[in-house]
């Protein structure tokens, strides 16, 4: 018997011996670095092509963060619009339904192969086609109302009549059509007056022909076409024209509407001059889940007027746990969802013909209606699922941020009085552009209207914002070892431990910080600085004793009376150390000054 070695030794001897090693070597060297450029260049090819898929999780940015709070409504990326998908793909309508895919509200959840498609379709609409074409148009959906809710009676002979306005642009036609449908099967038919679908000039064929053969089927649709793509102002003014029923309801084109939904808006909206929103509850842009979204929130914005939701005010939860039925104010709406009378819209200048595509109009028709004497509120008895998604899919002619600081300058321009000088003077981009608005019309509105002041807006509607007031200290808290009290960019999510920023230039939004007689220091995103376990942290402002800072000459001070200091753990100049408060000693670390920056 041969051994091993032996017959290695039989085969080559000496330097031969040696040779072979080194060539068996050179091919398993060889080998090993072909797999990693081959992982590598899948990884690259992989990234350049997903924009999204690396998870399948829900996108927690795009609505709720940890705490449950601080949702992200606005998406300004433009999107890639089916990106390398051919004309064909995009063109056509997949409906196919699978029995019971997506009933009651249920995810649907996709085979590893399905993924495979599902992933390359998604930038089509920035949600997941593919699974909204296996789910039936009129699915079932579970009723979301609280039991409180379920027993307010509507006497349904004496409610006003809605005509529903849902607007489009190249949406998918599953989608579209499953809105359609959850508000035929879920509204009283005696109350849905007409459903009127407007097209803002979308491209994609299915939504052609092909939805005129399917409305044609339904009683009480229609379809009205844009000739020329306006936005979804124009679009929805172009539907509302055409109304016929006493309550104009607005609906996104991706929506479904629960048992019970119209009821209480119609009851709202016809008793008083409101704009009545419903709930708006998830629909998973992956899955299509329908999913609740959190109780207590309302609709405000930042700095920036990027829409957010916050929490309301302590005095707005306590009535809303008192009568959990009762609608209750919120000082912005998220803009897609939501009725209106129509006598009332008109009245108040219906909506500002001069902002095209996408964006600022929702904040631009809830400053109107506080300012000029009606009311925004929200109904938790009234719920609907909407797909939030994080970035939009279709094209913005000029470009997003073109589209959306010429929509947002003229709201500010109009509506915000001294704050539109904070507006412009902190976004210098937008500033440049605010000469090109003529918003003449708009402004005389305002006047015929005799609507109240911003500050008064403020003050009243939302006393616990965020913004400077003359009656704020308003500038940059500078450590005396360098470093300014400020958020770090990017550092949206509540109670991300605070430190020490770059004190950056003169109109750093980052660095500049509201103090408040009652002793807040407030930044941007309605964030104020709280003193943690140890750490200090960004929480949502709230009326916590630990959001209390006493300016004791060069100190701040909390109620406990220790000094905020900032804890150098780098050489430099303080940037990205952590802030804390310590026990008072003389150190410059505990020492800040207040450079007072004129706010407008
Ligand atoms: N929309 C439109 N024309 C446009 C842009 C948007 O008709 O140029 C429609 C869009 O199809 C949707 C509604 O306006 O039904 C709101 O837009 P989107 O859902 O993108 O906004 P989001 O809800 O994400 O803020
Ligand atoms: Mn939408």
């Amino acid at each position: 018997m041969l051994l091993r070695n032996d017959y290695w030794s039989l085969l080559c001897r000496g330097r031969k011996k040696k040779i072979v090693a080194l060539i068996v070597i050179l091919i398993f060297l060889l080998n090993g670095l072909f797999y990693v450029s081959l992982e590598l260049y899948n990884t690259v090819k992989r990234k350049e092509k997903e924009p999204w898929y690396s998870s399948l999780h829900f996108d927690k940015n795009s609505y709720v963060d940890e705490t449950g709070m601080r949702v992200i409504v606005g998406h300004y990326v433009g999107g890639t619009n089916g990106g390398n998908l051919s004309e064909d793909i995009i063109n056509s309508n997949n409906y196919a339904p699978v029995a019971g895919a997506g009933e009651f509200g249920r995810p649907v959840q996709l085979s590893q192969r399905e993924l495979i498609t599902a992933r390359e379709l998604y930038s089509l609409h920035s949600y997941n086609i593919f699974v909204s074409d296996k789910i039936a148009i009129n699915r079932s959906l579970p009723d979301m109302r609280s039991d409180r809710c379920k027993e307010v009676v509507f006497d349904i002979d004496n409610l006003p009549t809605a005509t529903v306005i849902i607007v489009f642009h190249n949406e998918a036609w599953s989608t579209l059509m499953r809105t359609v449908m959850s508000v035929l099967m879920r509204s009283p038919p005696k109350l849905l007056q007409q459903i009127i679908l407007v097209d803002d000039a979308s491209e994609r064929r299915y939504l052609h022909a092909e939805l005129d053969e399917a409305v044609a089927k339904l009683d009480k649709v229609q379809v009205l076409r844009n000739p020329v793509r306006t936005g979804l102002v124009g679009a929805r003014l172009m539907g509302a024209r055409k109304a016929t029923g006493d309550v104009l309801v607005f609906l996104d084109a991706h929506c479904e509407v629960t048992k019970g939904w119209l009821e209480p808006l119609l009851d709202r909206a016809g008793n008083d001059d409101v704009f009545i929103c419903p709930h708006i509850d998830l629909l998973s842009a992956d899955t299509l889940a329908y999913t609740k979204s959190i109780d207590a929130h309302w609709g405000a914005f930042s700095w920036r007027l990027h829409f957010r939701w916050l929490i309301p005010s302590t005095e707005v939860l306590k009535k809303k746990s008192e009568n959990p039925s009762k609608p209750y104010p919120t000082p912005a709406m998220a803009g897609g969802l939501f009725a209106v009378r129509k006598s009332l819209f008109w009245r108040l200048g219906g909506y500002d013909e001069g902002m095209t595509i996408w964006g600022a109009e929702n904040l631009e028709l809830s400053w109107r209606a506080w300012q000029c004497g009606a009311r925004v509120e929200i109904t938790s008895c009234s719920r609907v699922g909407h797909i939030f998604r994080s970035h939009s899919p279709y094209k913005y002619p000029g470009g997003v941020t073109k589209v959306l600081h010429a929509n947002l300058a003229r709201a500010a321009t109009v509506w915000m009085d001294e704050w539109a000088d904070f507006f412009f003077k902190f976004n210098p981009d937008i500033a440049l552009i605010r000469d090109q608005q003529s918003v003449g019309d708009r402004v005389e509105l305002r006047r015929n209207l005799k609507c109240k002041s911003f500050g008064w807006y403020l003050s009243t509607v939302w006393p616990q914002h965020f913004f400077p007031t003359d009656q704020r200290w308003f500038g940059r808290i500078k450590n005396d070892k360098g470093g300014c009290i400020g958020l770090m960019p990017g550092a949206v999510g509540m109670g991300t431990p605070a430190s020490a920023v770059d004190c950056g230039g003169t109109l750093t939004l980052e660095s500049l910080v509201v103090f408040t007689p009652e002793g807040k220091v407030m930044a941007d995103e309605g964030l104020c600085l709280q003193q943690g376990n140890g750490r200090a942290l960004w929480k949502s402002c709230s009326d916590s004793s630990k959001q209390i800072w006493v300016q004791k000459g060069p100190r701040l001070k909390t109620q406990s009376g220790l000094c905020l200091t900032l804890v150098v753990t780098k050489d430099s100049r303080g940037v990205g150390d952590p802030l804390t408060a310590k026990r008072c000693v003389t150190d410059n670390k505990q020492i800040w000054h207040f450079n007072r920056v004129p706010w407008r």
